[in-house]
């Protein structure tokens, strides 16, 4: 079982609810550099002030935030056996730093969540987010099981100003500018699965879990 993993995807493709399955049935740590950040806004501090104004207007916030985040994620000691990387890399140059962080321990596989733009569109619009564990919910087909209110830890669960549908098409065509291009990277490398991600969930999680297998 291939167990240091990339999920890679058009935003709102399913990266982060396959993940949390895998941490389930794995016992796979997984973090999503999103909710890093999104964590950095809550708490106010100096990266969580300035990527507030990158995350807003839907843009990629810079290299030197994420790549500190993620970096210290992978120093902790919930990574050491392996984990699920989640809206990271999401370019060439975040792509190239990791593989220099892991030159002992490279990363085995990587997925990737294909989608169209109104797939897309359609889905976020539904998209509600515990704004304190991350956990994310699909109205009306994954709802909270207490009328907006997060199973995990109880807290109202919110629609993301970033999942409003002008910004989302802009998240949509940065992805395909700066983040599709890495399926190339690591297709060269002999590590991309491309799994069809408007599939029924089951379906996802079988081809993801068969692709780690592989
Ligand atoms: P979804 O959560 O539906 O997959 P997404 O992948 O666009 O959608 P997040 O991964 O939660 O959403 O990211 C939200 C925002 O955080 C991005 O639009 C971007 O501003 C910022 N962000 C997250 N990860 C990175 C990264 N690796 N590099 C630069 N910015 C990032
Ligand atoms: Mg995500």
């Amino acid at each position: 079982m291939r167990r240091r993993v990339i999920l890679l995807g058009p935003p709102g493709s399913g990266k982060g609810t396959v993940a949390v399955h895998l941490q389930k049935e794995l016992g796979l740590p997984h973090v999503s550099s999103g909710h890093l950040l999104r964590r950095e806004v809550e708490n106010g501090s100096t990266m969580g002030r300035r990527a507030k104004l990158f995350i807003d207007k839907g843009e990629l916030v810079p290299n030197d935030a994420v790549l500190e985040l993620v970096n210290s994620w992978l120093l902790s000691s919930d990574a050491e056996e392996g984990f699920v990387l989640d809206g990271f890399p999401r370019n060439l140059a975040q792509a190239k730093v990791l593989d220099e962080w892991l030159r002992q321990t490279p990363i085995e596989k990587v997925i990737l969540f294909d989608s169209p733009e109104s797939v897309i569109v359609d889905r976020i619009t539904g998209r509600r987010t515990c704004p304190k564990c991350g956990r994310v919910y699909q109205l009306p087909t994954l709802a909270p099981s207490k009328d907006g209110v997060c199973d995990d830890c109880g807290t109202m669960v919110v629609q993301r100003e970033d999942d409003q549908e002008p910004v989302v098409r802009k998240r949509y065509d940065i992805y395909r500018r700066e983040t599709e291009p890495l399926a190339a990277y690591y297709r060269q490398q002999g590590k991309l699965t491309v799994v069809d991600a408007t599939r029924p969930l089951e379906q996802r999680l079988s081809a993801a879990t068969a692709a780690l297998r592989g």
